[in-house]
């Protein structure tokens, strides 16, 4: 076995939401989920001992409190979560930090929300599972929107990063309805979350901001591969494109990208080409995907320099995220 790894996206539960996502998957699979998802001190510490991962950064589960369209509520489950989740780090501060979750349906109780978790909680940074839910079930809120703006300034004077992880669409209104084999983590996932990405990036929410930065799962959600084509055509075409620079510079400047659920070489070589070896993170996605395959594939990974492994396996998270870790 290598050094010991940090993963930065693995998942948890609270009661208040445990069954939340069980309508997404098949009635056995959410049979082993779920009670894996709440067993932090058993299956996920037994996980990572196996698996020689030292360190996880644990977030509630996706769609978490996205999902919850009246804002009261999510601003109450996400402190309660928050808590909850703490209180996990505290008991064992050398294996777990935290991601913060954030009621983003109200964008002051958010940035509010996300300093307590930094300031007095010591969370180093939020996981967001994709759009929030307000007021109406069927609502889709992006946060390139104005109002989210300040929330933007107040992650980047904190200094901490925020996870912008998928969740699953509003299927009546999505274009793969009737596709349900294309759902989530095969496609829709990636593909919601890069547009997402893009839109942040497009709005000039980078230039306002230069120092925020973003983390992507799985391999950056396909944009190292399609990032120079996009670049390409708006340059060709740019529509009054609000944002300054190319996307290229972005996604160079303000994203990392995890190895969470892609434990495939050749993209991770793509990835490092693309984004550098300094943006790019271990991770697994527990529960969601096994802990051992992540492991197993990225520890038998040698067509990277041993040097560029390292920063992967954990120096990068250590630095990013200031985990304080390295003494050790
Ligand atoms: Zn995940």
């Amino acid at each position: 076995m290598r050094v010991p790894k940090i993963a930065i996206e693995e998942h948890i539960n609270v009661p208040e939401l445990a069954d939340d996502s069980a309508k997404y998957y098949p009635p056995d699979t959410w049979k082993k989920l779920r009670p894996a998802l709440m067993d932090v001190e058993g299956q996920l510490l037994s996980d990572m001992d196996k698996c020689g991962i030292e360190m996880s950064v644990i977030s509630l589960a996706s769609p978490g409190i996205q999902a919850i369209p009246e804002p009261q509520r999510a601003i109450d489950v996400a402190r309660q979560a928050n808590d909850f989740l703490a209180e996990q780090v505290e008991k064992h501060p050398d294996r777990f930090q935290g991601f913060a979750a954030l009621p983003l349906q109200d964008p002051d109780a958010a940035a509010e929300e996300l300093t307590r978790c930094v300031k007095e909680l010591g969370f180093k940074g939020a996981m967001v599972n994709g759009f929030s839910q307000i007021d109406r079930e069927d609502s889709i809120i992006y946060y390139d929107l104005p109002q989210y703006w300040p929330f933007w300034g107040v992650v980047e004077s904190l200094n901490v990063p925020v996870y912008l992880h998928p969740r699953y669409l509003i299927e009546e209104r999505s274009d793969i309805q009737g596709h349900p084999w294309l759902l989530g983590s095969v496609w829709s996932f990636g593909v919601e979350t890069a547009t997402h990405a893009l839109r942040l990036m497009t709005s000039g929410l980078f230039d306002m901001y230069p120092k925020l930065t973003v983390i992507l799962g799985h391999l950056g959600e396909t944009l190292p591969n399609a990032i120079w084509r996009i670049d390409h055509r708006i340059s060709a075409i740019p529509r009054g494109i609000p944002a300054k620079k190319k996307m290229a510079e972005y996604l160079l400047n303000n994203f990392y990208m995890t190895t969470s659920g892609n434990f495939c070489t050749q993209t991770l070589i793509n990835t490092i080409l693309v984004m550098g070896a300094d943006r790019v993170l271990f991770s697994a996605d527990y529960p969601f995907e096994q802990m051992s395959e992540a492991a197993e594939w990225f520890d038998r990974v040698d067509t990277i320099s041993e040097t560029d492994w390292v920063k992967i396996a954990r120096s990068n998270a250590e630095k990013l995220l200031n985990l304080g870790t390295s003494s050790r």
